[in-house]
């Protein structure tokens, strides 16, 4: 049994110095039980925790690190960075080449702004939406996460769902009445709305691969109807990528699907580790922006120069490497070799290039609303006993695994051996 006293004993002292002991609600381990593990370091896809126990990682801090952890032109990136200063609070040369790297990855980018998180991305988007338009209202997706903005807590997943509340207290509802929420996968709700709403419709906003509430993969023909509908009733349609940009293909979703949106979010890979987010979309609705036009958004650390040499690195890699070919097809060895285990078993697992997500059901589901609650309650036994087996899953049943191109393939191999075993 690997032991994790040292864990425990920083758990203790970080209660009575933190609310719940964490920064970010999904860490306190709440979902699955047990204290959570406190990480010593990261290398490649392995973590080691400050008791010595190494675990093969799947939450790849929860998906930024494609490249797994501490990769050399990454680390090299950084460190020749901050040997020069680690803010300037002006205009740098990183943010050039990042933004042309971006361009040029995603053709229907024409101009790009960063921040510094995902939830920033989407909140500005959605302003400069509301801006662009004239418009106040939004439709989302039931099981769609867009961060933490107060509007976008409006049946949202990821930790909330993994606390099964509806919304968060503290949102008054005067800040969500211009949310209109409909569920995945559904083209008759997003009718309905648009009948009943369509001129007072601003965006249309959707992560084109939901992964906050496992992953809910929709259909080309549903994004391709999203698409239309927005056209034709003058709303903007907002692809949230922030986990799927730069990850599912270089140009996202976008380039996976073959459907363009009129503005693109972004996060996680595009920082590579550190904090950066992103937002973009023609030069057009991109001139509304301050200090162009009169839709306002601001940062002291927006655009960091170390956070955009680590997202330069990992994307440079990446395109030097080919690296997405290579991670979609070890994803699919690993996918299929699991399949091939668990063959007879309620169990599957959906994917999308190095996306993965296990559910206790037999079928995949596409819509929040036919998630299996039941599998999700099996899932704390599944994580603590992967655990145990030196396998780092997310700690809660909604949140999806990555694959990063410093996952070998005997790694691969051996994890969905373990996996089938628990599942068995
Ligand atoms: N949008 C999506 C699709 C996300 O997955 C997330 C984070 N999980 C966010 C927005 C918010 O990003 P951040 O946590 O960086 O604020």
């Amino acid at each position: 049994m690997a032991e994790h006293n040292k864990s425990r004993a920083l758990y203790d002292r970080a209660v009575k110095l933190m609310a719940g002991g964490v920064n970010s609600p999904v860490r306190a381990f709440k979902a699955v039980g047990g204290t959570p593990i406190y990480i010593d370091r990261g290398e490649g896809a392995f973590l080691y925790d400050v008791d010595g126990n190494k675990y093969l990682d799947f939450c790849c801090s929860w998906g930024p690190l494609i490249l797994g952890h501490s990769h050399p032109d990454v680390i090299s990136a950084i460190n020749k960075t901050a040997a020069r200063g680690t803010s300037f609070g002006t205009v740098h040369e990183n943010e050039v080449l990042l933004a042309e790297k971006i361009i040029a990855l995603c053709p229907h980018i024409e101009r790009i702004r960063f921040v510094s998180s995902g939830t920033e991305a989407v909140m500005s988007a959605v302003r400069l939406a509301r801006g662009f338009t004239g418009r106040d209202k939004i439709v989302k997706f039931s099981g769609c996460y867009h961060g933490h903005s107060d509007y976008l807590l409006a049946s949202a997943g990821s930790g909330l769902a993994t606390f099964g509340i509806p919304s968060s207290a503290g949102v008054p509802e005067d800040f969500t009445k211009h949310t209109l929420v409909a569920p995945l996968d559904d083209t008759e709700a997003v009718q309905n709305l648009f009948d009943q709403y369509g001129a007072d419709i601003a965006a249309v906003v959707i992560e084109p691969v939901p992964a906050n509430n496992g992953l809910l993969l929709q259909s080309r023909e549903y994004l391709s109807f999203l698409r239309e509908i927005t056209n034709s009733n003058g709303s903007l349609l907002i692809f949230d990528e922030v986990i799927s940009g730069f990850r599912v293909a270089p140009g996202g979703a976008v380039e996976h699907y073959g459907i363009t949106p009129d503005m693109c979010t972004y996060g996680k890979v595009v920082g590579g580790g550190l904090p950066v987010g992103a937002f973009g979309a023609s030069e057009e609705i991109m001139s509304r922006l301050a200090p162009d036009g009169p839709v306002y958004q601001a940062g002291t650390l927006s655009g960091n120069p170390l956070a955009l040499a680590c997202g330069l690195a990992t994307l440079d890699y990446l395109q030097k490497t080919d690296g997405w070919a290579g991670l979609e097809s070890h994803t699919k060895a690993f996918v299929q070799q699991f399949r091939e285990r668990t063959s007879g078993l309620p169990v599957n697992v959906a994917t999308i290039g190095s996306i993965f997500w296990i559910s206790l059901q037999k079928e995949p589901p596409s819509r929040a609303e036919d998630i299996d609650a039941g599998g999700a309650q099996k899932y704390a036994g599944i994580f603590g006993r992967a655990l145990q087996a030196g396998i780092y899953l997310a700690p809660s049943a909604y949140e999806v695994g990555f694959v990063s191109t410093a996952h070998e393939e005997q790694d691969l191999t051996r994890a969905a051996e373990t996996l089938a075993q628990i599942l068995g």
